[in-house]
């Protein structure tokens, strides 16, 4: 099987390959069995997309709007090494001689059934047996997800980081089909290279070599778009047995099937580790990946803990944002896509977020969100921000209002838990309040929106605020801060809207 020919994407209409899915007119939906298999397989084929059709931004303009045809990708496919798409090298390095593999069972592929034998790696959120057997064509997008979205310390001591620093949030473009969606967030390697402005570069990807990544560190100037993107941090390898299957990830009916895997980690560190930084590596820029910047340094944005949810963060999504602290700055691919919607006649895409929740060695959730977006983001991004920033305004007020009770002389364990608590589900109704207003995005003004944003919001902070009066209504003194906390929660009213 190759990658850049064979059919090994499962959709609800069988297993198609990249040429058809980046080729033909019919609209294909990827069938996965997690989310965030979903979310890998989009980030891998946008990767191999840009591989073969190795665009300038004209041209990724022309194959958005006209479309690819099939002789157009064989003739690009033709100036392609092929051979290195193989699926039997495909990402995978051979192992080094004398170093023994560590095995696992394939279930450890899977973020939030993984545990690594660290204490802090035991979270389980979906059940283990709901991923025992794959079939081989899926090996390759849970390597590659392995690689690219979990983090080391999953897996203990044998554990590595890869490139993106594992963990950290993606921010991808979703077209209104899927071939849309692979190809605006497929590179521009003009774009590209003007936003890194670095020299000469590796762009053989890491298992084309023999003796693959030796060395301490590995300087992200030093790595090319091809090799950054397919960035390797462990050799593995996964056996093959000869017996059908009913794959646990894609559902269809193989006639292989792969139960287990084997791995040794790399040495050296990348840029996004704290090895690597102090060693001068630099942070390689993944276009999928936001980051902030701080006293010089690069750090991917990582979803915080379980209770985070994504709009809190929205706007360093798509503008960069300095305060005082630090400088936030949305992923290479938003820019582009910024570029591109300047250009194109129906330009319109939303925003999709994702990735796991990892706290220590332990993902306790994943994201998986969509945003709506203005047709045109060069003017009306205001729309999308302003309803972002009541949102925080809110909480800002919320929060205000919820330290009075702190003032009782409670433990503080005891207040910080109400409060907590109270936040907690503000930003979790904000989420869906947020999200679902965004909908109308395109046919509401920015002073529309905000409007409506603001009232919705008033409302969740208020009601949640009611409920913890009327819980502790027989406390005099919690029921007597919460009074005068309300005072403030109630200048969400003076918001100017
Ligand atoms: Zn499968």
């Amino acid at each position: 099987m190759n990658l850049l020919t064979d059919d090994f994407i499962s959709t609800t209409q069988g297993k198609i390959s990249l040429k058809t899915l980046l080729t033909s007119d019919t609209n294909y939906q990827l069938q996965y069995a997690f989310d965030e298999i979903e979310l890998a397989m989009l980030q891998m084929l946008s990767s191999l997309s840009t591989v073969v059709l190795k665009p300038s931004l004209d041209e990724l303009i022309d194959y958005i709007t006209n479309g690819l045809t099939a002789d157009k990708y064989e003739q690009l496919l033709n100036k392609t090494e092929l051979q290195w798409f193989e699926d039997n090298c495909f990402m995978r390095s051979a192992f080094p001689k004398g170093e023994k593999p560590a095995d696992a069972p394939i279930t450890k592929m899977l973020s939030g059934i993984e545990c690594g034998t660290s204490a802090d790696a035991s979270g389980l959120f979906s059940d283990t047996s709901s991923a025992e057997i794959i079939c081989s064509d899926c090996s390759h997008v849970l390597n590659y997800n392995l690689h690219m979205n979990i983090k080391g310390e999953c897996f203990g001591p044998t554990g590595a980081t890869g490139i993106r620093g594992g963990g950290a949030v993606s921010t991808l473009i979703a077209g209104k089909d899927l071939k849309t969606t692979i190809l605006s967030n497929t590179i521009a390697i003009d774009f590209f290279d003007l936003y890194r402005d670095v020299g000469q570069t590796n762009n053989e990807c890491m298992w084309q070599e023999h003796h693959a990544m030796t060395g301490d560190i590995y300087y992200a100037h030093k790595i090319g778009l091809p090799r950054g993107l397919f960035a390797l941090a462990y050799h593995i390898s996964f056996p093959v047995l000869d017996k059908t299957c009913i794959c646990d990830v894609c559902g269809q009916s193989s006639s292989n099937s792969i139960k287990e895997f084997k791995r040794l980690k790399y040495k050296g560190s990348y840029g996004s580790t704290k090895n690597g930084r102090d060693g001068g590596a630099k942070w390689w820029p993944h276009p999928f990946t936001p980051t902030t910047q701080k006293d010089g340094e690069v750090f991917p944005v990582c979803a915080r803990d379980q209770h985070w949810q994504s709009w809190q963060n929205f706007t360093a999504y798509v503008l960069q944002q300095e305060t005082d602290k630090a400088t936030s700055i949305p992923a290479f691919i938003v820019s582009q896509y910024q570029e591109l919607n300047k250009k194109l006649k129906e330009g319109h895409a939303n925003i999709l977020i994702g990735g796991n929740v990892a706290v220590k060695g332990t993902i306790k959730g994943r994201l998986y969100d969509l945003y709506s977006m203005p047709s045109h983001w060069d003017k009306d991004l205001e729309r999308v921000t302003k309803v972002i920033d009541s949102g925080l305004q809110v909480k800002d007020k919320l929060s205000q209002a919820l330290n009075k009770i702190f003032g009782v002389g409670y433990d503080k364990n005891f207040v910080g838990g109400i409060k907590n608590t109270a936040i907690n589900q503000y930003t979790s109704n904000a989420q869906q309040i947020i999200q679902q207003l965004l909908l109308d995005v395109d046919r509401k003004e920015a002073r529309v929106l905000r409007k409506e944003a603001l009232l919705a919001l008033k409302n969740a902070a208020k009601s949640i605020y009611q409920e913890i009066m009327r819980k502790y209504q027989n406390d005099l003194p919690l029921f007597k801060a919460l009074v005068k906390g309300e005072k403030i929660l109630l200048a969400v009213e003076k918001i100017k809207s």
